[in-house]
């Protein structure tokens, strides 16, 4: 059996971290393109220019303007270029930081800075770029050759940001535990080219133990703009246990369900992770998982606030043939709930969708 494992060359985390990142990048160049958006650059521009600065390095800046666009990527690229810029740094959330994985490897693969200042997905240590449309669409998940060479998380930057940023993280590092496990029964194959590998089927099954300790206490340190351990080991289970577990894990039910939900315009204003954790409800349905499981999940999905039935996820007006267009979408060959079982039909997810939106009101 062939594993692949895949991960950032180098992860740090810690608060206050930000304001050491020139001594981190020292040996990746001397010039550098900051992609961020405007808001960002009101937050914490000052103390990346400072970091960069003191370690005489030339900062360039492309304003990021909300998607993860072929645009945004080819003006930020344009940016970079004109200024000989030796290495990308993406600040932000997941759609800034994949628009900087992807200039840098259209550059020719040059290194890569990852500065998530929210913990809200599992983007930042994966080497998957997902593009949009101008329209905000999917359009397609790219693979860079290789993972990000730094991701510096600063806890104290993800302590201040709102609260429902990191219920949303906490979402989408639920469901990496039950994907990869789901992908290490069947033998699917992950996007680190391999089977799920005893390591991060470990990360994963860390990450779920993790959120289920630590992620009530880590919300109050939130509410409170502060940063205590169980924050610490969450933000490491949202940003690196998940990123890790799910890449070389493997993706499921979970994540095929919630990429369906964008057939559904009332589920537009729901997250990523929001959307995750409902599928993964209907991913422990389709797997007929041990109810001592199910109560677990679902109770954990209710005490965080996640959402745990169709009216959560803002689909107060449930269409049967819009749930079958869910159903349909999360079943095409292309698709990750195979990685289940690889016959599960569209009627399955839909009755699994339904059940699942039974239970969890
Ligand atoms: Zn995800």
């Amino acid at each position: 059996m062939t594993i692949g494992i895949k991960a950032p060359g180098y992860y740090v985390q810690g608060n206050g971290e930000l304001d050491k990142l020139g001594k981190y990048v020292k040996k990746m160049g001397n010039s550098f393109l900051v992609l961020l958006s405007p808001n960002n650059k009101r937050r914490i521009g000052e103390r990346i220019d400072k970091a960069l600065n003191s370690a005489n390095k030339s900062v360039f800046y492309a304003e990021f303007q909300g998607e993860c666009s072929k645009k945004a990527i080819a003006d930020a690229q344009d940016i970079a270029y004109q200024h000989g810029c030796d290495a990308i740094i993406g600040v932000g959330g997941g759609k800034a930081l994949d628009t900087a994985k992807a200039v840098a490897t259209n550059l020719g693969d040059l290194p890569t800075i990852i500065i998530p200042t929210i913990a809200s997905n599992d983007a930042p240590c994966s080497s998957v770029a997902v593009i949009y449309n101008e329209q905000g669409v999917v359009i397609k998940a790219l693979m860079m050759k290789h993972n990000p060479d730094l991701v510096l998380v600063d806890t104290g930057i993800i302590a201040q940001a709102p609260k429902k940023y990191l219920v949303s993280g906490m979402g989408d590092a639920l469901s990496t535990y039950f994907e990869a496990r789901a992908c290490q029964r069947s033998g699917a194959k992950t996007m680190a080219r391999g089977a799920c590998s005893a390591t991060a089927l470990a990360l994963a099954a860390l990450c779920y133990k993790t959120l289920l300790n630590d992620s009530l206490e880590a919300l109050n340190a939130v509410e409170k703009q502060e940063v205590n351990s169980a924050l610490e080991r969450v933000i490491e289970a949202c940003v690196y246990l998940s990123g890790v577990g799910f890449e070389s894990g493997g993706l499921a039910a979970a994540h095929a369900i919630n990429d369906g939900f964008a057939h559904v315009p009332q589920a537009h204003g729901a997250s990523h992770g929001e959307k995750v954790a409902f599928g993964l409800l209907a991913q422990l349905i389709l797997e007929k998982a041990p109810k001592d499981e199910w109560d677990t999940v679902l109770h954990y999905i209710k005490s965080v606030g996640l959402p745990s039935c169709l009216a959560d996820l803002g689909i107060k007006d449930v269409k049967e043939e819009e749930i079958r267009l869910v159903a349909e979408a999360a079943t095409v060959p292309t698709q990750f709930t195979k990685n289940v079982r690889a016959d599960i039909t569209a009627d399955e997810v839909y009755d699994a969708i339904m059940k699942a939106d039974a239970l969890g009101k």
